[in-house]
């Protein structure tokens, strides 16, 4: 542990090296380019088992350091993500594939600090309950002991940070179980991480799902934080039921936007652009099936086929580049034929549609798909990628149904120049969070979940600390 985290300097080289195995350990290759980027080091189930005894045995002591030494320590864990931003995003565009330009590799690590900066700040004391003369009750949050943290791989490190930062805040040992497409990005994340923090608190166990099985049902892992697919958080429910764990699941989405028809499709093409392929479409709470209404359908299309065809794709180190391939070959796949679905089904092709399936790197191009069915797969089934099916509505009660009629609900927004009439949308949208002419901003201040079959349990914010903490009430 030291307090002058943001003078230990990493280089993309050292920063490689101190995550990777001398010898041996499984490639990962650059889904831009097919190259080589480094080699993980892959530990067995049995690994697991050390890992949680040493995180129980750091957890007492970095409990007892209190809350604000804790965020003391994530502050300072904060400045060295800072110090070592270059690197670190480096690291992920490579790994991970995304641009480092735009708001992407450097944006996520940037994100990274922010989270742990906003998390260490949050005011957070015992509330007083009952206080009338005769009855006194406290509600108090104790750390839960050990916190396991399972991530996916389209921003591996900035969810780590939304698992890792309110679970070391309450006073708990955390363990961090990356996706195999992206562990090295984990890895180097608690390399700078682990600068400042008390050893055993955090560590990363680079294993594959059986290693995420293994976690779930661990009888000395106290709760789980897990964001990815609904099937696999379906398995971890299933297998976390031994010792009654508890569960945070940030699960998929396909998530809705509706444009009333008063909407400036010029005004609003930009945000519907971002809300729809922030990450090359591989981000839980975009804008996944677009609603608009009949009036100003065309003009939409238009204005967002204007600003989409302007926003270069490639490889994430051309600074120029703002959208970046997909992680993986299976995901490109998923993309690939549900666009085929829509095209054999007569939609229109209004942009992209048209991959090259023979380059070296996952590249699907910005699509857009017009006149599309709205029980077509590419609205009903979560893309997960740059392709944005655009359906058009003549009644808002209709578009209110088709956005209400899956059984997912993570975000969702409604485009007007009327906010009133907007809000009136909203409020009959199911969704954990709806945005107003804007879609997935998301602030370290603000609770973020799932309803439906994207999850349960809150992130962020004071709501988020709660999740990681066991509620402890002292009456008298
Ligand atoms: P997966 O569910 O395939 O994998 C997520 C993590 O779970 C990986 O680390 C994986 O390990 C691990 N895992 C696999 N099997 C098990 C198991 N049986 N028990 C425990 N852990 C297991 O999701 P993806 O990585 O493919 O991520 C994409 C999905 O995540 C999309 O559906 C997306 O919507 C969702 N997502 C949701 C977010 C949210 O906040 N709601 C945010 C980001 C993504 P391994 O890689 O080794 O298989």
């Amino acid at each position: 542990m030291t307090d002058t985290a943001s003078t230990q300097g990493f280089t993309f080289e050292s920063l490689l090296e101190a995550v990777q195995p001398e010898t041996g350990g499984r490639e990962i290759l650059d889904p831009a380019t097919g190259e080589l980027v480094g080699r993980v080091f892959v530990p067995s189930v049995s690994a697991l088992d050390e890992a949680v005894a040493t995180a129980e045995q750091a957890q007492p002591a970095w409990a007892g350091l209190g809350h604000d030494e804790r965020s003391r320590l994530l502050a300072l864990a904060a400045d060295a993500v800072e110090a070592n931003a270059e690197p670190l995003a480096q690291l992920l565009s490579r790994e991970q594939g995304k641009p480092l330009n735009g708001p992407n590799a450097r944006f996520e690590v940037g994100a990274c600090a922010s989270w742990l900066r906003a998390t260490a700040s949050f005011e957070f004391t015992p509330e007083v309950l009952v206080d009338d003369g005769q009855t006194y009750a406290e509600l108090h949050y104790r750390p839960l002991g050990v916190v396991g943290a399972i991530g996916p791989w389209n921003w591996p490190m900035m969810i780590s940070v939304w698992q890792l930062a309110p679970a070391l805040r309450m006073g708990n040992s955390v363990i961090m179980k990356p996706s195999e497409y992206t562990p090295l990005s984990v890895l180097a994340l608690a390399e700078v991480l682990n600068t400042v923090l008390p050893e055993g608190v955090l560590q990363v166990v680079a294993g594959d799902g059986a290693v995420g099985e293994a976690m779930s049902t661990h009888s000395d892992i106290d709760k789980i934080m897990f964001t990815g697919s609904i099937s696999t958080g379906k398995a971890i429910i299933g297998s976390s039921a031994g010792n009654v764990k508890r569960l945070t699941m940030e699960l998929g989405g396909n998530d809705a936007g509706i444009v009333l028809p008063d909407a400036d499709p010029k005004a609003i093409a930009e945000g519907l652009f971002w809300g729809a392929f922030i990450n090359t479409g591989q981000t839980c709470a975009a804008l996944k099936r677009l609603y608009v209404h009949t009036d100003i359908y065309d003009e939409v299309c238009r204005a967002l086929t204007d600003f989409a065809a302007k926003v270069p794709m490639g490889n994430g180190r051309d600074e120029r580049n703002e959208l970046g391939p997909l992680q993986n070959k299976a995901q490109f796949d998923i993309v690939d034929s549900l666009v085929e679905s829509a095209k054999s089904s007569g939609a229109k092709v209004i942009l992209g549609g048209d991959p090259d399936r023979e380059a070296a790197g996952y590249f699907y191009p910005t699509t857009l798909i017009a006149d599309i069915d709205p029980q077509n797969p590419l609205v009903t089934e979560e893309q997960f990628g740059p392709a944005l099916p655009i359906i058009r509505y003549d009644d808002v009660d209709e578009a209110v149904d088709l956005a209400n009629s899956l059984e997912v609900g993570l975000g969702s927004s409604v485009w007007s120049s009327d906010r009133s009439a907007a809000v009136e949308v909203a409020a009959r949208l199911e969704a954990g969070t709806t945005w107003i002419n804007s879609h997935g901003g998301i602030d370290p201040r603000i609770p973020f979940g799932g309803a439906k079959q994207s999850g349960y349990g809150l992130e962020f914010g004071v709501h988020g600390l709660k999740g990681l903490g066991q509620p402890h009430v002292v009456v008298g």
